[in-house]
């Protein structure tokens, strides 16, 4: 019998409880702060102040659970796909526990290449998720005989759940891979080294959405006092490279083969895609160490980051699956032919 998990009335707080949050003085002080500043538009916190642990309880006091982690990722992967097993590498322990499982063959092989997929360390960033359980369901076990496939479908269950881009502590996972500053990304990291593999690849699977500028980056802003640009979200696919390791023939394999499913985002009028600019068609690169990024995790010479835009007129959720799909079959066989 299925867990069932959809309650919208129900909401998290770990910290403290509301009424505390609520009697706070901290709220009369918001309401008393000029409205110009980006991080007062987000309605918690004091302008040109980090949010205190107070603050953060007062945002995890408004999540709320809006779909269901055991509903469409747990019972989607009931039914392991032949020449796999799931491996339950971790458990987040917060209002409820969430079992955190990879996804392996039976029995690996050293001679093959390590390749690593994960999706949903940013919880709410659906197609990277499905894209994965998609991948694992109907591609992944074409490839036994070729590589040793590590998939890890959801990374942030919780952010699942509560379409969040943080965890229950306020904190990005996407940028918690250089500290133990969020569980999801310091027990991933624990099972990735606990391994001692070398890695031939690693993608990591991504979406910029609308909720990045009216949700999230005022979040951000307002959680650490000071003020984050807004930027405009291309419509289209595109993948983050490393600063460090570009890889450019890499990253246009897997731009070539996701511009068969889906369109891939024009830079813009500065050639630039989300601030950065774009070192070919589809293609920025950021540096993965220094920002913690979860494609800093191994010591993969090919690395990508896919990012694709679901609030497009033009793709539905499918069409976005299968663009994340596409991305982790052609940068498999990308890897393949050089071996
Ligand atoms: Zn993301």
């Amino acid at each position: 019998m299925a867990e069932k998990l959809h309650n919208d009335s129900f909401v998290y707080s770990t910290f403290a409880n509301k009424n505390v949050i609520f009697s706070n003085s901290t709220n009369i002080q918001i309401i008393k702060q000029n409205f110009m500043s980006q991080s007062n538009l987000y309605g918690i916190g004091t302008p040109g102040e980090k949010w205190s642990a107070l603050h953060i309880s007062q945002w995890l006091s408004q999540q709320t659970v809006k779909r269901s982690f055991n509903e469409e990722v747990e019972e989607k992967l009931i039914t392991i796909p032949k020449g796999f097993k799931k491996y339950p590498y971790g458990q987040l322990k917060y209002e409820r526990e969430f079992q955190l499982a990879a996804f392996l063959p039976e029995h690996t092989k050293p001679e093959l290449p390590n390749i690593l997929i994960t999706g949903g360390v940013h919880g709410y960033e659906t197609s990277g998720v499905q894209g994965a359980i998609k991948f694992l369901l109907e591609e992944a076990s074409k490839y036994l005989e070729k590589a040793n496939l590590y998939v890890i479908p959801c990374v942030s269950p919780w952010g699942y759940e509560t379409i969040n881009r943080w965890n229950p502590q306020a904190i990005d996972p996407n940028r918690s891979f250089g500290n133990e500053a969020a569980q999801e990304s310091k027990l991933l990291k624990q099972y990735i080294h606990s391994m001692q593999l070398e890695w031939d690849m690693h993608i990591d699977l991504h979406e910029t959405t609308d909720t990045d500028n009216s949700e999230f980056r005022p979040a951000l802003a307002a959680r650490d006092g000071t003020e984050h640009p807004l930027w405009e979200i291309p419509d289209g696919f595109y993948v983050v490279g490393d600063t460090a390791n570009p890889q450019h023939d890499f990253q246009k394999a897997i731009i070539d083969a996701v511009a068969k499913v889906t369109h891939i985002a024009p830079a813009d009028e500065n050639n630039c895609i989300i601030g950065a600019p774009i070192t070919q068609r589809g293609v920025i690169n950021y540096e993965l160490v220094p920002l913690g990024l979860c494609a800093s995790l191994t010591n993969a010479p090919y690395v990508s980051t896919t990012e694709v835009y679901p609030d497009s007129p033009k793709v539905d959720d499918e069409n976005c699956n299968e663009a994340q799909v596409a991305a982790i079959v052609s940068a498999i066989e990308f890897v393949l032919g050089i071996k």
